[in-house]
């Protein structure tokens, strides 16, 4: 059985008590600690605003409330960010939540412990959690920047920074395990004439769909990013030279067997591809540079087929 005592905190009024300060006058003492509530307020104040990492900011904030209040856990949950985070282990008695700044939520935050929570521990809970508005929200904020300045907006899939990035990191993990990678370019056949023949906007449309659809064809650990126009670049972490061809195969037929379908019209799409293996002493210019003529001789080939080398 777990007991819940649930409670919404409006940081603008959390905010309100701090401001006019927080005696806890008639209350009992927080007795779990030797430390005053202005002290932890004060630490918080000083500890929060040394980063922007939300697991950091979690992190130091469940520390301190821990030492002061006897915590055993704090778990935070954003849904629909991916956020859940969870420090140290649930306790049977818990209170929760739901944290609202200017009409934006932030959260919902449980902390538990064995023991029940009295009346001046869960007055000083709520008056800390005010030190946590600012740092949480801008953390928030923070993350969503990363994440626009690494994203294509059209499609939602990495950009080429984030695509730099991880190529990056991937082949320094490939050389570091000895494990293969592998590399696909795919490029859009005649996607011009799509835009020329019925607009733009189509053809923003048929880059999402092309998308989903590559989408489908990859395990949760490949990546796919667009590496600008109409051209992508999927990276397939240990997996070596014969599994990527099968990949890529895949892929390039499931994009023509895909139903683009446009106002009625049903719109042929296909794509050429480029699929290489990093080899012994390659970098990440080589391997990009080998899949890029492996897709041009694609093209030229005919295209709607792979360049393999
Ligand atoms: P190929 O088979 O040789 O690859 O021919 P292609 O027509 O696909 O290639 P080309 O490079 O001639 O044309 C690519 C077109 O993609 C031109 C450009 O306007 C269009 N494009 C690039 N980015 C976008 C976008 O975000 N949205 C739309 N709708 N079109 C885009
Ligand atoms: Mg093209
Ligand atoms: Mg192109």
């Amino acid at each position: 059985m777990t007991l819940t005592q649930g409670n919404t905190i409006d940081f603008d009024s959390a905010r309100l008590k701090l401001s006019q300060g927080t005696s806890l006058a008639g209350t009992q003492p927080v007795q779990t600690s030797e430390l005053s509530l202005d002290a932890v307020k004060d630490r918080l104040t000083q500890q929060l605003q040394t980063s922007l990492e939300i697991d950091r900011i979690l992190e130091m904030f469940f520390q301190e409330l821990r030492n002061f209040l006897g915590l055993d856990c704090l778990e935070y949950r954003l849904d629909g960010n991916g956020l859940h985070q969870r420090i140290g282990q649930p306790g049977l008695h818990r209170c929760s939540y739901r944290m609202t700044h200017a009409g934006s939520f932030l959260g919902e935050i449980v902390f538990s412990r064995k023991k029940r929570f009295s009346e001046s521990q869960l007055l000083a809970l709520e008056t800390l959690l005010g030190n946590l508005l600012y740092p949480l929200r801008n953390a928030l904020l923070y993350r969503e920047a990363v994440f626009c300045a690494h994203s294509d907006s059209l499609t939602g899939v990495g950009n080429r920074l984030a695509m730099d990035r991880t190529l990056d990191r991937e082949i320094k993990l490939s050389i570091r395990h000895c494990s293969s990678l592998s590399a696909l370019v795919l490029d859009i056949d005649y996607f011009k004439q799509i835009n020329d023949q019925y607009g733009h906007a189509c053809g923003d449309e048929a880059l999402k769909a092309v998308v989903n659809c590559v989408r489908g064809c990859l395990r949760d650990v490949d990546e796919l990013f667009r590496a600008g126009g109409e051209e992508f670049v999927i990276l397939l972490s240990d997996t070596p030279a014969s599994d990527a061809r099968l990949v890529a195969e895949r892929i390039r037929s499931a994009i023509e067997g895909m139903q683009f379908q446009q106002h009625g019209d049903s719109i042929p799409i296909t794509a050429s591809l480029g699929v290489a293996t990093r080899q012994l002493d390659e970098g990440v210019r080589e391997l990009l540079e080998r899949c890029d003529k492996l897709m041009y001789s694609a093209k030229r080939s005919g295209r709607n087929r792979i360049g393999i080398q």
